[in-house]
């Protein structure tokens, strides 16, 4: 599995012509399009004095990958046969960005009352949104129903909830269960949500919890679905795929149970993983789609629809983190770089460096690919703490004040993840449109960097005597 191995050292050059042999002109044009709004973006000052990182999407990337997830489908599905791709929003939670998806035929899959604001901030039609929060309250649910989006209970107790509001409510949602197949992890513990201990779904192992499940949906006909999602980065695709067979299994025996086709709507969730080594995406969905339709048959038979929830896999290549290198220092024989990318764009990368490597891609003061022998230094970012590092012993062309780092395949789970440590602002997203055939470049604010006013305020600024008076 190309998943981000303990130890894995990610290439450095996206577009080293070692790398790109094998690509196809598509991801070539990926690496190209990066490299040319690298260099507008400096040019045209979107790193400023106050504001030196910034993140960056690549508009044409999120079409290509939004386009191969519904091929890939098409490709296996019968004729006829309804899938609903939805986007997991808690990857780029930027309603620009729920906006593009939709326009290319995807829906979103929202998992707390932000996100499904944002969702129908971007125009997604509520019977194309899925709810999966965690932890819905009864406000949450009551609107989820007004409004007819689709909603999967967690767990019994949410279940028990939902019958009181469906005696007085009217829906047009179609509802469901999430369960855990209760398969095992993948290589990241805290992105297995497969364990026989996950805090998500119902646990199909557990004693007695399979036949409480097939009966709670015999005696409520208005349970039409059956969600899974077996985790995100690190579960292999085979450990993806029985856990949609167990969900296909499960579907079968209450429709056999109930004496007719009562679910008919089987929600597959994410989980596709990234090689954050190399520009190609592999596996890519077209490898799922056809391993799902080798595993589990039936699944495009026709008899359900189908619904999904990618996020990592339809957005991490479309974006980059772009900051300046402000100083550069050797400290105990290894050079560093400090940066203003950081802890607060990347946290994952800088809590679990192992879990969660990202290449590193320099570029010179006016933001062209640096040329120079590779030498071994680290990444710093701006917090304050001594593991606020983004990449370590790095073989990258020395980096020198002015200079600048880009961090690759950061579209999800990075820039639109921010982390508040510090009180470092939200750096601006800026979607780009590059075209390397006339070398022009054209930038979309999504989201203007946080001003020092909004970070005050944040902190309590209009509260400033709360403690003193009280
Ligand atoms: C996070 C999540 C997803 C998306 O996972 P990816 O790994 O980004 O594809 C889908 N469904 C649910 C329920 C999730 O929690």
């Amino acid at each position: 599995m190309p998943t981000p191995a303990a130890g894995s050292q990610p290439a450095d050059h996206a577009s080293d012509s070692s790398c790109d042999q094998a690509a196809s002109s598509d991801h070539t044009a990926l690496a190209a399009r990066r490299d040319l709004a690298v260099r507008a973006a400096v040019a045209e000052g979107l790193l400023t004095a106050e504001h030196p990182v910034a993140a960056l999407l690549d508009v044409a990337t999120v079409r290509e990958r939004a386009r191969a997830l519904r091929a890939a489908f098409e490709e296996v599905a019968a004729p006829g046969q309804r899938v609903l791709h939805t986007f997991a929003a808690k990857a780029a939670a930027l309603v620009p960005v729920l906006r593009l998806l939709a326009a290319e035929g995807l829906g979103c899959e929202a998992a707390s009352p932000g996100e499904l604001a944002l969702a129908r901030a971007a125009g997604v039609a509520p019977s194309r949104t899925v709810l999966d929060s965690p932890a819905k309250t009864t406000a949450e649910l009551r609107e989820a129903l007004a409004l007819g989006v689709v909603v999967n209970v967690d767990n019994p107790q949410e279940l028990a909830r939902l019958d009181g509001l469906l005696t007085d409510t009217m829906t047009s949602s179609p509802l469901g269960v999430r369960v855990n197949p209760q398969l095992g992890a993948g290589a990241i513990d805290a992105m297995s949500t497969a364990t026989a201990t996950s805090k998500f779904g119902v646990g199909l192992r557990d004693p007695g919890a399979r036949e409480w499940l097939v009966q709670a949906y015999v005696d409520r006909p208005w349970l039409t679905a059956l969600h899974t999602h077996t985790g995100s980065q690190g579960v292999p695709l085979s450990l993806m795929a029985a856990g949609v067979r167990e969900l296909y299994t499960l579907a079968e025996e209450v429709n056999a149970a109930a004496g007719r086709r009562q679910v008919t709507v089987l929600d597959l969730g994410g989980g596709l993983p990234v090689d954050f080594s190399r520009d190609e995406p592999s596996p890519d969905f077209g490898d799922y789609a056809r391993l799902l339709a080798a595993e589990v048959p039936g699944l495009f038979s026709g008899a359900y629809a189908l619904t999904t929830e990618f996020g990592r896999a339809l957005l991490a290549r479309a974006g980059l983190v772009l900051t300046r290198v402000e100083y550069t220092k050797e400290t105990g024989g290894r050079p560093i770089a400090v940066t203003h990318a950081g802890v607060q764009v990347a946290a994952r990368t800088v809590f679990a460096p192992e879990a969660w490597p990202l290449r590193v891609r320099a570029y010179d003061q006016q933001g062209a690919p640096k040329a120079g022998e590779p030498v071994a230094q680290d990444l710093a970012g701006p917090a304050c703490f001594a593991g606020d590092l983004t990449a370590r012993d790095r073989k990258l062309p020395l980096l020198h004040p002015g200079d600048h780092a880009a961090l690759l395949d950061t579209g999800a789970y990075y820039a639109t993840n921010h982390f508040a440590y510090n009180s470092l602002p939200r750096p601006g997203i800026y979607g780009y449109r590059a075209d390397p055939a006339t070398g022009t470049t054209r930038f979309a604010t999504l989201r203007r960097p946080q001003s020092l006013a909004e970070i005050v305020a944040e902190g309590g600024g209009a509260y400033g005597t709360g403690l003193t008076d009280l």
